[in-house]
């Protein structure tokens, strides 16, 4: 301190230093507010389609509030969605993530800008590591203490070229994070404006973002990023929204603000509203029964022949878990792998393989 003013640390009195986050144990999802009766509105505004006017939400049933759930689902008619606002606080994402994110034009933001926020922490926890480089272990290489930062670079010679490719890519990787966190800090150290210090970053470096939205486009969004097309970060990130829906507790909430709900509400627990809710979040081809991605640039996908096999049939994507055969013990199916479809010579299936949900979520090259 010197004449009662504080030191100024950098070159611009807007910088500040970015709160610590780790890209360790992958995002990670804040349902900050949500409303107490989300089935209630949705029900009360279907409701209103056949003429029926509700004052008081108290007034919905509970069989109602499932019921309206379900034929808002089986409609064009959307409407009804957009009585339920979300905002979620996302942390821990990563900026090609984020710069993906805000393409949704029904949703509204609020990133922590890295034209401000200092990177005070170093980059190793800070940018996430690809699916392809995440469980490849450098134990025993001499590299491991390296990464650490517990060690300097192994200088034997052919220590790199003993490695795998693929622990080659993992200390490549490392090697250029390591040399951009020192260029970076340096820089921003010597006097560089933080905005211009973050051209240095690199694309998954982990930031966090307010996303605020309404039912709709929740469900608009997580079906066309849910399907393998999209990048894989997207399925960790709605598995933890689906998780945080899940697990949101209204009831707090709504006694927290109080928000005028009625006393019926307040003695009622709608904590299954969100379990329902949650249910919701699947790729957009179990929305409309087939594959919405058929475009020559579209790439390609580990279920989609099952899904139009399904689609030729009609078949709903409440089935699709299991398998199905048109007549069991069918010689001209045997043999044929769990995730085949087989077809007869009209080209109508005749057995098409089960797809389990693994396979689109938690397969990172399902879409190669
Ligand atoms: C798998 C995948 C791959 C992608 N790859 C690329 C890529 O390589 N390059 C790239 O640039 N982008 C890419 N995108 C982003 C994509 O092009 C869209 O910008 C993004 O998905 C949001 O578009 P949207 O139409 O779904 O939603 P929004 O643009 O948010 O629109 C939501 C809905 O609002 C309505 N709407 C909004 N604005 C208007 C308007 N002005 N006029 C009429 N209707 C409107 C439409 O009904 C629309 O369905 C990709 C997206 C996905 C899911």
């Amino acid at each position: 301190m010197s004449d009662g003013k504080e030191v100024q640390r950098w070159v611009d009195p807007a910088m500040f230093a970015s709160e610590k986050l780790s890209a360790d144990n992958g995002p990670k999802v804040y349902l900050l507010q949500a409303p107490a009766d989300p089935l209630g509105a949705i029900a009360a505004a279907c409701k209103m389609y056949k003429g029926e006017v509700v004052r008081d939400l108290a007034t919905v049933t509970d069989g109602e509030r499932r019921d309206y759930l379900e034929q808002v689902l089986k409609t064009r008619l959307q409407m009804p969605f957009e009585t339920v606002q979300f905002h979620f606080l996302l942390e821990g994402v990563t900026r090609s993530f984020t710069h993906q994110l805000v393409r949704q034009r029904t949703a509204a933001y609020a990133q922590e800008s890295l034209r401000f926020a200092v990177i005070e922490d170093g980059l190793s926890d800070r940018v996430a590591l690809p699916p392809s480089l995440v469980g490849v272990s450098l134990r025993g290489t001499g590299y491991e203490p390296w990464v650490r930062g517990e060690a300097a670079m192994p200088l034997e010679l052919d220590a790199f070229g003993r490695l795998t490719d693929e622990q080659k890519n993992l200390v490549d990787w490392y090697l250029a994070v390591k040399t951009v966190e020192a260029a970076y800090g340096s820089s921003v150290n010597r006097g560089m404006p933080a905005e211009d210090a973050r051209g240095l970053l690199p694309h998954n470096v982990t930031t966090r973002v307010h996303y605020i939205t309404n039912l709709r486009g929740l469900l608009d969004h997580a079906g066309n990023r849910l399907c393998t097309q999209a990048q894989f970060e997207w399925r960790l990130v709605f598995s933890r929204i689906a998780e945080a829906v899940r697990g949101y507790d209204a009831y707090k909430d709504a006694m927290v603000g109080f928000n005028g709900y009625s006393d019926h509400w307040i003695e009622n627990d709608y904590s299954w509203q969100y379990e329902a809710l949650a249910e919701l979040f699947r790729p957009i081809c179990y929305a409309t029964g087939k594959c919405e991605f058929k475009a020559d640039f579209d790439r390609a996908c580990s279920i989609r022949n099952r899904v139009q096999a399904n689609a030729d049939l009609n078949r709903p994507s409440s089935y699709w878990d299991s398998e199905w055969d048109e007549v069991e013990d069918n010689p001209v199916v045997a043999g044929v792998g769990p995730q085949s479809v087989v077809r007869d010579e009209r080209n109508r299936p005749v057995f098409i393989g089960a797809i389990k949900p693994a396979e689109w979520l938690l397969d990172p090259g399902a879409a190669r």
